[in-house]
């Protein structure tokens, strides 16, 4: 297993540090809005860089989608602009079940708009009640002659209202389907979902007798959608760490900044006691979780499904170590870390969702513990 980059994926951090000194003069706008920002979606499109959310005969860049590329990437972008990073990864995470699971004709139908950014994806799989326990939902798919129908609700979707498109995760008789509905299908209504404290594109989506012809909509074997909830998680869980560490490496930046320039008792803050330890445990951690993170994506690019645990392990890492790197940050920055719309103040609470969505840190061990014993007692 490396430990430095290859090269190429330090080429692909070059191309989204462009971008992201592209957006950086409209962060604290767009970090700031629940609805799409068009001067980043415009930038992002510019970039090519969506491109990494397809395979090559779609317009992608590599045969199967890249879990390293897509969260160096992300690393990169989520330092800058939390909009520019959901923008970026909602792209994959709501087409990857037409990828995996889609036919010729529907892959050909969405995937290169994918690439491209022409439409715009989401995936919906939470609802009102159903939240980590995925098995829990109710929202049905039943046969009505030769057409299906889709009714239920889902709520805190990220680009719900934007999206052109929503790979959706629904109760089909014992089993469970993922079907394509596009945002203009009759019976589907959206509404904004309640204020988060980072601000993020989110909608709650209310199906109403949607009528879907199975040829066109339904992803994979009817039954079978689970397995395509879990080849998303498979490889983009991983790059959840990766923008998480993004997070963590642009609070340790800032406190690093604010504690080698600005002097009290005499001598930079760096230098007292307790501060240095604050970075020195930061630095430490943030570094750690890397190490962690790439050798994850990397075991996923060689067989995601092989390598959830160990992303599982990532995300929890990187994500837990955010939450404690960006929150010393704020306290080594002093009434500086508490600027509302400051770059610190932005991060701390960007943070936070990280630790709730994509696997809750709690559930995310639950199943590394599962694997643990498993593997101990094999
Ligand atoms: C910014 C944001 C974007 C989102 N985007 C999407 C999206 O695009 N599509 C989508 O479908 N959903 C999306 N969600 C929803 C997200 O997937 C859910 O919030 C997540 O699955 C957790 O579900 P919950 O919020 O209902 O929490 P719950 O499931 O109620 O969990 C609450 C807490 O309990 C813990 N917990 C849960 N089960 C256990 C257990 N068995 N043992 C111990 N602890 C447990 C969890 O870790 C968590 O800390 C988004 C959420 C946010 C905040």
């Amino acid at each position: 297993m490396p430990f430095a980059l290859d090269p190429s994926y330090r080429a692909l951090q070059d191309e989204a540090r462009q971008l992201a000194a592209t957006v950086e003069p409209m962060a604290v706008e767009a970090d700031a809005m629940s609805t799409l920002h068009g001067g980043v979606r415009d930038a992002l499109a510019a970039s090519g860089l969506w491109s990494l959310m397809v395979p090559a005969a779609y317009g992608g860049r590599s045969e199967t989608l890249d879990p390293v590329a897509i969260t160096v990437t992300r690393e990169v972008l989520m330092g800058t602009s939390s909009h520019l990073d959901s923008l970026f990864a909602l792209q994959g995470v709501g087409s990857y079940a037409i990828t995996a699971g889609g036919s010729e004709a529907q892959r050909a139908q969405w995937l290169p708009d994918v690439a491209t950014g022409a439409r715009l994806a989401a995936l919906g799989l939470t609802e009102p009640v159903a939240g980590s326990d995925l098995k829990s939902i109710v929202t049905t798919l039943t046969q009505d002659g030769d057409e299906l129908v889709l009714d239920g609700e889902k709520a805190f979707i990220s680009n719900a209202g934007v999206a052109d498109f929503y790979t959706v995760f629904a109760r089909d008789g014992d089993g469970y389907s993922m079907v394509i509905v596009p945002a203009a299908a009759d019976g589907l209504s959206i509404a904004p979902s309640p204020e988060v404290i980072a601000p993020h594109i989110l909608g709650d989506l209310t199906f109403e007798g949607v009528r879907l012809d199975p040829e066109a909509a339904v992803l994979g074997e009817r039954g079978r959608g689970l397995d395509l909830v879990l080849a998303t998680l498979a490889v983009f869980r991983v790059s959840v760490a990766g923008a998480s560490l993004g997070v963590a490496q642009a609070a340790l930046e800032e406190a690093a900044r604010h504690a080698g320039t600005r002097q009290q008792f005499g001598r930079p803050m760096a230098r007292l006691g307790a501060i240095a330890e604050m970075l020195a445990d930061s630095w430490a951690e943030v570094e750690a979780a890397r190490l962690l993170t790439y050798r994850a994506a990397e075991l996923a690019r060689e067989d995601p499904r092989a390598a959830l645990e160990h992303c599982s392990m990532a995300k929890l890492m990187a994500s837990e170590t955010a939450g404690r790197v960006t929150d010393r940050a704020v306290q080594i920055m002093g009434r500086w870390g508490l600027i509302r719309d400051s770059k610190i103040e932005r991060l701390y609470r960007q943070a936070r969702p990280m630790r709730i969505y994509e696997g809750g840190s709690q559930v995310l061990r639950l199943g590394i513990a599962r694997e643990l014993v498993k593997e101990v007692l094999a």
